[in-house]
Parts: C-alpha cells; structure tokens; sequence
C-alpha cells in the first residue's frame, strides 16, 4: 500500500483526474498529500481533498512563489488550514538554485510559515535545494515536525535532520544511477525515520524517467530503497506507509 507524502496533482497536465485516480487506486496508492506553491493552488489542492478520498492537502507559498504572491496574509493562509483534509503546512522552504526570489525575503515568508506551523500544531512539507546551512538553523530555531522533502544533503545532514524529529522524504533521485550519496543516506538512516514521495508531475523515477511522474510510479523508489536496505519491498511499503500516517497525524490503518 502506498503513501505518497509529496505531489502536485493542481498540474495542469494531469487532465481527467477521475481516470488516474482510478489507476493509481488500483495499483495500490492508499494516500496522496498534494501541496500547494501559492495561494491559488491552495484552492485547487483544496478542492481536490474534497474531490478524493485518498488526496490529503498541504497549504503554503514555495519560495519562487512569493513575489507573485504580494502582501503576507496568514489569515488566508490559517483558513485554509482549517480544512479537515490539510494535514501540512507546504510546499515552503528555501531555494538558492535559483535567484529569482531574494534570500532574504525566502527567509522571511518561511519563518513566518514556520511560526504558523507550530502555531496550528501543524507538520511541515519542507523544501530546501542548495540552502542546507539556513535549511538546518531554521529547523534548529523553529523546531517543526514533519518531512523534508526530497532530500539531498550528506549523510551527516541527514543524521542531524533526523536527530530533530523530522523525516526524510526519498523520491525518484535515489533511482539514479549517480545518486550515490542518497542512496547512502538510504543505508545509513533508519526505515523508521524515512517516507517516500514522488513529487509528481517532476521527478519520475527510472525506469520511466521523461514520462509524467504519479503516485503509483513510488514502487520504483520503494524497490530501491529495498535492495539498499536489504528488506522485501512490503516491509518498506507498509514501515513507510506508518511513518507518513504517524508525521501527519492520521489514524493508522485498521
Ligand atoms: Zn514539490
């Protein structure tokens, strides 16, 4: 059974949803958490965790989308939290790859994301490429619980990630034939501390790298994350499958 903790399905490209769900629930997606980037995608994201039962929301501003965003309004965003199926505060984070958006104002709407966060005792989605010295003090600062999203520190980031409670979300990179330290992060880093997500519509997995990614496609990383860890792929199904339903604070499975 399969948690993706981390996807996009407000993409455009996905087109009648109703056929993809149906597939993806056949070939064994339990549970979908789709994250937002800015304000208009929290309604869509919204709207779909009505829609379907296995999509779950995450509501946020993604550090390139904040200038587009204008003023703060935690307001906005604290309503749209309310929603019974919002269960994460995302996708925020930091992202120094590119410098369409100042650092200094990333940092900003993220402690401010971080506060609201902690204020509704909500987890984070969190994204963090090519930051990870501000990613780590800021978690260090704000202490939030949840995923750190695609991660692609060190192993000696990953132990301290892990040392503060929040778990790491593995998605296709590990696949990678040049993926060599996530897969040894994979190695070094209790089953128990790691979730797995695909990051759909990006971030397809080998075999089907090129292709639209979706939540059914994880059995390529759970595969992976199986030989690396030496388990059947069921065990790192279902351990995984825990973990995402203990960091978002849902019921477990009956
Ligand atoms: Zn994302």
């Amino acid at each position: 059974m399969i948690f993706d903790t981390h996807a996009h399905y407000d993409d455009p490209r996905y087109g009648d949803l109703d056929h993809v769900v149906d597939e993806m629930r056949r070939n064994g997606v339990e549970a979908i958490l789709t994250c937002a980037t800015d304000y208009a995608s929290c309604e869509t994201v919204l709207k779909l965790a009505g829609q379907y039962d296995l999509f779950y929301a995450a509501v946020g501003i993604y550090p390139h989308d904040i200038i587009k965003q204008g003023r703060w309004d935690a307001d906005r965003l604290r309503a749209y939290a309310r929603h019974p199926k919002v269960v994460a505060i995302g996708e925020i984070g930091l992202d120094y790859h590119y410098d369409d958006t100042p650092r200094q104002m990333q940092k900003d709407w993220l402690c401010r994301q971080l506060a609201l966060a902690n204020e509704l005792q909500l987890p984070v989605s969190f994204h963090d490429r090519d930051a990870h010295g501000d990613t780590l003090e800021l978690l260090r600062q704000y202490r939030p619980k949840g995923v750190l999203h695609c991660f692609s520190g060190s192993v000696e980031m990953a132990r301290e990630i892990t040392k503060l409670g929040m778990y790491l979300g593995i998605g296709g990179v590990v696949t990678f034939k040049n993926a060599r330290v996530l897969k040894q992060v994979v190695q070094a880093i209790d089953l128990e501390m790691l979730v797995l997500e695909t990051d759909a519509p990006y971030m397809t997995p080998e075999p089907l790298r090129g292709q639209t990614n979706r939540s059914d496609y994880i059995i390529y990383i759970a595969r992976q994350v199986a030989q690396l860890k030496g388990l059947p792929v069921e065990q790192v199904l279902q351990i995984t499958e825990q973990n995402a339903r203990r960091v978002f604070q849902l019921k477990p499975k009956p």
